[in-house]
C-alpha cells in the first residue's frame, strides 16, 4: 500500500516565491536569484514530503506562475504575439514565460498577456492555453524532466504530475473559428509522447496525468477520445507506470469510463465523492491499483482517521492492500502551508487550531494512515489515532461551535425567505415617491481608492502607534473628503468608500462569531497574488452592528442618499474555507441572516438604499450543471433572507463583476433586488443581452467604465455605451456607474473618471 501526494504548496512556507517573483518583476533581483528561490521551494516540499514518510512525491506540481502555463511551454503552445520576445536574445524562457503570464511592454513591443480564469470550482487562476486552427506543438521546455532529475540527485524519485492531454485541450479555448480543439489531439500526442520518453530515459517509474475533466459533463467525442489517448500512451511505453488523477468531484457517469483506461492506477476524490467507492470496487479491472484521496486538498480541517480507516479497511477486504494508494483528495495547492507557522493563540485560539491541518500536517496524515492500516496493533499507532478520535470529538461537542439562538433562527427561516415585500413595480413607485432620483441616476460600486495612507492608519492601529479613537477620526476625514468629492462630481448616490475595510470579506468575518483568522494562511489565488481566506468553524451570529456607524457617520455629512454597503452570504461563504460538519446551505443561511440584523439596523439608521455585494454567486456554481439548479435555490434564498427584511421604499442593490448572465438569469430575476449593477463596459454591453432577453423587470447599472486600469475614458466612449444599453433596455430601468469598486485606482483618476461619467449622464438625459 502505497501513499503518495497530488501537489505541495509552492508559495514557500513564508510566500518566498511571491516576494522573489514580484522582486525580479521590478528588477530589484537577478533571474538567477528568482531562479534558486524556486529551487530552495522545491528541494524544500521534497525533503518535508520525504521525512513525513510519503511514497511517491511529486514534481513539476512546482511552477513560477501556474501550472497550466507550465504545461503550454513545454508543449510548445505559445501564441504568435510572443514571438518577438523569443527572438529578442535578451529574454530567456522564463521572461517569455511571464510575457504570456502578464504580458510585455518592452523596445516597443505591447503584448497583452493570455486570458486568466478560475481552476474549476477554486479561488485558483490558471492561464487559459490559446489554439489555433493549425495549432502546432513541439516540445519546447524540459522543465518536467529537469524537475524530475533535480530531486533524484536529491535522492528522491519523485512521480512528475502533468496535466493530461485531454484535459489540457478542454482547458485551452479556440481563439479563431472553425475548428474543435479537441481535434488538436494528433498534433499534441506526438509532443506529449515525446516528454514521455525523456522521462522514461531519465528513469521515471510513474507519471501523474491529472485528468479533472472526467469528473465533469464530457460530450460523447471526449468520453471516446480517452480509451484512445491512454492505449496510445500505453503502447509507447508499457512499462511506464500512469496514474490518472480526477478530483473535484466524483466519476458518477465516467467512472466505467476511467475504470476501462489502460493504466496502473486510478485517483478518486473521496472527501467531494465518497459515495463512488462502492461502484468501483465493484467494477475494478484485475490489474487496476486504486488511488483513495481521503485527506481533504480543498479546505484545512484534520481528517478523522476512524472513518478514512472505514473506508480503507472496505477498499482493502475487497481488493486486498497492494491495490490500494493513499493521498490527499487533490493537490494541496488550495491549502496553506503550514500551520506549526500560526504562533499567535490569541488570533488563533489553540482550541481550534488543533481541529485544523495544512499541507504540511496533511501530508502527516496520509502517512499516518497507512501505518495505521499496517501496524495498527502498534501502541504509538494506537495512540495517534486514540489522539486523533479525541480532538474529532472535541471538534463535535466544542461549545465554541453551537449557538442555540443560532439554530433556533435558521430552523424558524426554513425554506421561506421572510420575505414581506410588495412585487417589484410596486415598490418602484413608492422608492421613486422617497428617493427622488432622476432618469439614468448616477452612483459608484462602493470603494473608493485604499490609498497607502489608508492602509498604514490600519497598520499602526494594530501595530498599536495610534489608538481606536484616533483611526476612527482618521477614517472619518477620510469618509467626509470622499463625500465631499462626490456632491462636486455631481454624483446622485453616493457611498461612503469602504476606507474602514481590508477586504470585503475578512471585514465583514472580523466582526462575526464563527469565523476564525491566520496570521500566515496563505493560498495561491494567480501568480504572485495570495489571499488568506477567513476560517469559519462554528455557527454564524452578529453580536453588533458592523457597519452602521460609518454608513450614518457619512449619511450625516450630505442631504444626498448615501448607499449602506454590505457584502452578501454567498461570497462570504465562497471566500472562506468552511466547515465540513454540516452542508454549506446551512452555513449559508447563518451568513444571510446575520447580513439581514445588519440591513434592519441599517433601515433603522436611516439608510434607505443598501446594496448587498455577490460577486461570487456565478463561481459557486457546481462542476456538474446536473447540480446547479439546488445550489442556485439556495443562494438565491440566502440573498433573499439577507434583503427582504426591509420596507417597501428601502431600496436593494447588488453588484456582480463577472461575464455571463446567461444560464443563470432566472435566478437573478429570483434575488430581486431593486437595482443591480454589473460590469459590462469591457464586453461592450454584450452582457446585457442576457437582461435584455429575459426582460429583466428590474433596474440594472451596467458598468460604463472598465476600472482595471488607469485611463480616462472620453465622453463619448460612455454616451455611446449608455445608448447601446438603452437600445436593449427601456431608460427607466437604467443606472450609470463603473463596472466595479474603485479601490485599486488613485483619486486623480477617479475623480476624473466619473465627472466625465456625470457629464455623459447628463448628456443622455438632456436626449431624451
Ligand atoms: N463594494 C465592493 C467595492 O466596491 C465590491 C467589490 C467587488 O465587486 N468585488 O469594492
Ligand atoms: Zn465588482
Amino acid at each position: 500500500m502505497q501513499t503518495h501526494n497530488l501537489g505541495y504548496p509552492r508559495i514557500g512556507a513564508k510566500r518566498e516565491l511571491k516576494k522573489a517573483c514580484e522582486k525580479y518583476w521590478s528588477g530589484e533581483i537577478t533571474q538567477e536569484e528568482l531562479v534558486r528561490t524556486g529551487w530552495n521551494i522545491r528541494i524544500k516540499n521534497w525533503r518535508t514530503q520525504q521525512e513525513a514518510g510519503i511514497d511517491l512525491i511529486p514534481s513539476n506540481d512546482f511552477s513560477f506562475y501556474d501550472q497550466v502555463l507550465d504545461m503550454s511551454l513545454a508543449l510548445g503552445a505559445i501564441p504568435e504575439r510572443y514571438h518577438d520576445v523569443i527572438l529578442d536574445k535578451k529574454n530567456t524562457d522564463l521572461d517569455l514565460y511571464f510575457a504570456m503570464a502578464r504580458g510585455y511592454q518592452n523596445d516597443g513591443l505591447d503584448l497583452t498577456a493570455m486570458e486568466m480564469t478560475k481552476w474549476f470550482d477554486s479561488n485558483y487562476h490558471y492561464i487559459v492555453p490559446e489554439f489555433t486552427k493549425n495549432q502546432k506543438f513541439r516540445l519546447f521546455s524540459s522543465k518536467i524532466t529537469n524537475e524530475f532529475l533535480v530531486a533524484e540527485q536529491d535522492g528522491i524519485k519523485t512521480k512528475p504530475v502533468i496535466i493530461g492531454p485531454l484535459s489540457y485541450l478542454l482547458l485551452g479555448k479556440e481563439k479563431e473559428p472553425g475548428f474543435d480543439r479537441l481535434n488538436l489531439i494528433d498534433q499534441l500526442l506526438p509532443v506529449y509522447l515525446e516528454i514521455l520518453a525523456e522521462l522514461d530515459a531519465s528513469g521515471a517509474e510513474w507519471v501523474q496525468f491529472d485528468e479533472p475533466f472526467l469528473t465533469m459533463d464530457l460530450t460523447q467525442k471526449a468520453r471516446e477520445m480517452y480509451p484512445w489517448v491512454y492505449a496510445k500512451i500505453r503502447k509507447a511505453f508499457p512499462h511506464l507506470k500512469i496514474l490518472v488523477a480526477t478530483y473535484f468531484g466524483g466519476l458518477e457517469e465516467n467512472l466505467p469510463l476511467a475504470l476501462s483506461l489502460p493504466i496502473c492506477a486510478l485517483h478518486l476524490d473521496m472527501v467531494r465523492c465518497p459515495k463512488q467507492l462502492e461502484e468501483a470496487l465493484d467494477q475494478l479491472p484485475e490489474n487496476l491499483t486504486l488511488s483513495l484521496g481521503l485527506i481533504d486538498g480543498r479546505n484545512i480541517w484534520k481528517n478523522d482517521f476512524q472513518s478514512s480507516l472505514e473506508i480503507i479497511q472496505k477498499a482493502v477486504r475487497k481488493i486486498g492492500r497492494n491495490r490500494i494508494m493513499i493521498a490527499p483528495s487533490s493537490s494541496l495547492l488550495h491549502v496553506p502551508h503550514d500551520l506549526e507557522e500560526e504562533k499567535n493563540e490569541q488570533q488563533l485560539l489553540p482550541e481550534i487550531k488543533a481541529w485544523m491541518a495544512f499541507a504540511r500536517q496533511k501530508i502527516g496524515e496520509v502517512s499516518v494512515l497507512k501505518q495505521l492500516v499496517i501496524h495498527p496493533e502498534k501502541p504509538s499507532n494506537l495512540q495517534l489515532l486514540l489522539d486523533n478520535q479525541i480532538t474529532i470529538h472535541n471538534r463535535q461537542t466544542s461549545t465554541l461551535i453551537q449557538n442555540q439562538e443560532v439554530r433556533k433562527k435558521t430552523r424558524a427561516i426554513g425554506n421561506t425567505d421572510a420575505s414581506s415585500r410588495s412585487e417589484h413595480p410596486a415598490r418602484k413607485i413608492l422608492q421613486q415617491a422617497t428617493l427622488n432620483f432622476p432618469l439614468f441616476p448616477t452612483t459608484t460600486i462602493g470603494s473608493f481608492p485604499q490609498t497607502q495612507e489608508v492602509r498604514n492608519w490600519r497598520a499602526k492601529r494594530k501595530k498599536g502607534e495610534i489608538g481606536e479613537m484616533e483611526y476612527q477620526e482618521l477614517v472619518k476625514q477620510a469618509i467626509a473628503a470622499a463625500i465631499r468629492k462626490q456632491e462636486d462630481i455631481g454624483l446622485d448616490l453616493l457611498v461612503h468608500g469602504e476606507f474602514e475595510r481590508n477586504d470585503m470579506v475578512e471585514y465583514f468575518g472580523e466582526q462575526l462569531n464563527g469565523f476564525a483568522f491566520t496570521q500566515n494562511g496563505w493560498v495561491q489565488s494567480y501568480g504572485s497574488r495570495c489571499v488568506k481566506p477567513p476560517i469559519i468553524y462554528g455557527d454564524i451570529s452578529r453580536p453588533a452592528p458592523m457597519t452602521v456607524f460609518w454608513s450614518s457617520y457619512a449619511q450625516s455629512l450630505t442631504r444626498k442618499w448615501v448607499k449602506g454597503m454590505l457584502t452578501g452570504p454567498v461570497t462570504i461563504l465562497q471566500w472562506s474555507f468552511v466547515r465540513n460538519d454540516q452542508p454549506r446551505s446551512e452555513t449559508c443561511k447563518q451568513i444571510a441572516l446575520a447580513i439581514r440584523e445588519e440591513v434592519m439596523d441599517l433601515e433603522r439608521a436611516g439608510i434607505k438604499i443598501i446594496q448587498i455585494d455577490e460577486p461570487a454567486i456565478r463561481e459557486g456554481l457546481p462542476l456538474k450543471k446536473s447540480n446547479w439548479k439546488a445550489y442556485l435555490d439556495w443562494a438565491v434564498q440566502a440573498f433573499r433572507i439577507s434583503s427582504s427584511g426591509v420596507q417597501d421604499d428601502t431600496q436593494i442593490h447588488t453588484h456582480m463583476c463577472y461575464s455571463e448572465f446567461n444560464d443563470i438569469m432566472e435566478s437573478i430575476v429570483a434575488m430581486d433586488a431593486d437595482v443591480i449593477t454589473i460590469e459590462c463596459s469591457r464586453s461592450q454591453m454584450k452582457l446585457l443581452d442576457a437582461f435584455a432577453d429575459f426582460n429583466y423587470p428590474n433596474e440594472i447599472g451596467p458598468g460604463v467604465y472598465d476600472i482595471h486600469a488607469p485611463r480616462v475614458p472620453s465622453k463619448k466612449e460612455m454616451v455611446d455605451l449608455i445608448e447601446k444599453a438603452e437600445k436593449v433596455i427601456p431608460s427607466e430601468q437604467l443606472w450609470v456607474n463603473p463596472d466595479c469598486g474603485l479601490k485599486t485606482r488613485k483619486w486623480e483618476e477617479t475623480e476624473a473618471a466619473l465627472k466625465v461619467m456625470v457629464e455623459a449622464a447628463r448628456e443622455i438625459r438632456l436626449k431624451l
